[in-house]
């Protein structure tokens, strides 16, 4: 039987010291032994009972219970005060096959992979590889863990790829430990696995597009992901380069999303014989936020087909992006705010990517191992494209307004999601992000929130529709913000949680993040059919 490490620790925090937050009780489940039980799907149901088990100990204590993977996430949405639950250990992971498929699946079973919800990025990736698979995007570091990133709807900068959680076809949650409370869940309109899978997942199904796409990016509040379905592609290469871009191109670019033209921005040797420039996989530009003359720096990649023998990316890569910014950094600018314009001059070559560089490698060594350990903090919001310019200007005229603050900007772009609370919710979204060092707010210094606020503030005045990346840090208080990012969208998901988990279990899996959200609001009269399965 799967093994849970029950430790009274007083306080959690996050991979990047974003708390500490007051916790009571840290459970770590371990699998039962491959000795055993040598096959993967009896360890899978096993450790699902483990799971029911606890949350049936967590009712018994009038408690609250939370999942939680690597902590990456910069805020408190993985935090609960009663229970948390680490998954690393619970990385199972097994290829489909084509007798796993329900008959109307129209999917490759080749690249269909399941994944117990512990699995890190990198430790999954790899296991793709030996398939001659991989992930069609990840974030731009490999330390997630699956769970963590299906929550969040984590984002790389793939074009047309969308979010690493839109690969997802199927979604085991665990949500109660009643026999009725393991569910498998995909879309009516695009079936996978078939009944004997689902069943000896120890799961009951329902295949419903609305509540697949609720509990998609479902912030840890529903119920607890045991595992998923991903849908990978053939392993590719990317050819990663970085150079200067002029400000005007580069906002020209990411407005219209058109990469044809040479007399815009061109590589020699990524245009097809007429003179087209290829269409990248990724773009992302990087602003200073305190020269307004520099030029930008822009990363694009192209897609390549994979081969063996090229060089190792990986030492490039080390040195690519916002590499070890140093702690001290934080403590002398909270003194001295004044002169972090000329200390993130001074440190252009540490924060930005090598200029005119080239790399080459897979998806998981392009986007490799996180550089940056200790105090951190990124600002994230998702804008419409074609808002990318004004957005950006005001986002500088805010920081230097009320900042200066430590920090440079990103600009990301990624295809639109179906997830109900996606915030790559946009056509196509252009993540534009702030990270650097953490600081604490003082009389020389705005707060981060306070910064974020007025952020906001900015936005709203000026009706630019935004979103906020869920794992990022955020003035999540300030008031109407979910209605102003999602519309009724926020109530669509509040409709399916309360109806699929029921008010005791929509309480357990709640915590103070979606509270402050007003996402923990249960509805008490759903339609029935919000749960049922439709048949195909
Ligand atoms: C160095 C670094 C780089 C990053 N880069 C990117 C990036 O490029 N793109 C991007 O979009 N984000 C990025 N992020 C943010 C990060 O990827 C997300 O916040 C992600 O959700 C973190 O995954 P995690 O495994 O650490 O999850 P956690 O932070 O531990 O948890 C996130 C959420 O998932 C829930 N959860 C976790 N496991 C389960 C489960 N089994 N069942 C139910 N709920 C669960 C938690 O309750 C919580 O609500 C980065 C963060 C860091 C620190």
């Amino acid at each position: 039987m799967a093994k849970t490490t029950i430790t009274p620790i007083g306080q959690w925090n996050t991979f990047h010291d974003n708390g500490p937050y007051p916790t009571r009780l840290l459970l770590d489940t371990a699998l039962e032994k491959k000795s055993v039980l040598p096959q993967s799907l009896d360890r899978y149901r096993d450790a699902a009972s483990e799971i029911q088990r606890l949350l049936q100990d967590t009712l018994d204590h009038n408690e609250r219970f939370r999942a939680f993977g690597s902590g990456w996430s910069l805020n408190d949405i993985a935090h609960q005060q009663d229970r948390m639950h680490f998954n690393a250990r619970m990385n199972l992971k097994w290829s489909i096959a084509v007798s796993d498929l329900h008959q109307k699946s129209t999917l490759d079973a080749g690249n269909l992979f399941f994944f117990q919800c512990g699995n890190i990025i990198k430790e999954a990736s790899a296991f793709l590889h030996q398939y001659g698979k991989s992930f069609r995007t990840t974030g731009a570091s490999n330390g997630q863990t699956i769970g963590g990133a299906v929550s969040t709807g984590i984002h790389g900068s793939s074009l047309d790829v969308g979010a690493f959680q839109d690969a997802v076809r199927g979604i085991n949650l665990i949500i109660g430990p009643g026999p009725h409370d393991n569910v498998y869940i995909e879309k009516h309109t695009q079936p996978v696995l078939n009944d004997t899978h689902i069943a000896n997942l120890g799961a009951r199904v329902i295949r419903n597009d609305g509540l697949f796409l609720a509990a998609l990016v479902g912030l840890g509040g529903f119920g607890f992901i045991h595992g998923v379905v991903i849908e990978t592609e053939p392993l590719f290469l990317l050819k990663r380069y970085t150079r200067h871009i002029k400000r005007p191109a580069a906002l020209q670019l990411a407005h219209s999303l058109d990469f044809s033209d040479p007399a815009v921005f061109s590589i020699p040797g990524e245009m097809d014989a007429s003179g087209t420039c290829n269409r990248p996989f990724h773009y992302m530009i990087y602003v200073n936020p305190y020269n307004k003359k520099e030029d930008y720096i822009t990363e694009v990649m192209y897609k390549k087909p994979y081969r063996t023998g090229y060089p190792d990316p990986i030492p490039r890569i080390c040195n690519a992006v916002y590499k070890d910014l140093p702690d001290w950094m934080a403590a002398f600018a909270a003194k001295h705010n004044k002169l972090i314009p000329l200390i993130m001059k001074a440190m252009t070559e540490t924060i930005f990517p090598t200029l005119d560089d080239e790399a080459e490698g897979t998806l998981p060594e392009i986007f490799w191992d996180s550089q940056h350990a200790g105090p951190a903090f990124c600002i994230s919001m998702g804008i419409d494209h074609r808002d990318a310019g004004a957005a950006l200007d005001l986002f500088i005229q805010v920081v230097n307004k009320y900042g200066p603050v430590p920090g440079a900007i990103g600009m990301r772009f990624v295809r639109s999601t179906e997830a109900t609370l996606g915030f790559t919710r946009f056509p196509y979204t252009c993540m534009l992000e702030m990270d650097g060092i953490l600081w604490t707010g003082n009389p020389q210094m705005i707060s981060l929130p306070d910064l974020e606020a007025r952020l906001w503030e900015a936005m709203r005045k000026e009706g630019i529709p935004f979103t906020m990346h869920w794992g990022k840090n955020s003035a999540w208080h300030v008031p109407g913000l979910i209605d102003y990012m999602y519309g009724n969208k926020d109530g669509e998901w509040k409709e399916y949680r309360s109806a699929l988990l029921g008010k005791q279990m929509a309480d357990v899996f709640s915590n103070n993040f979606l509270q402050r959200c007003r996402l923990a609001e249960f509805r008490t009269h759903t339609a029935s059919k919000l749960t049922e399965s439709i048949l195909v």
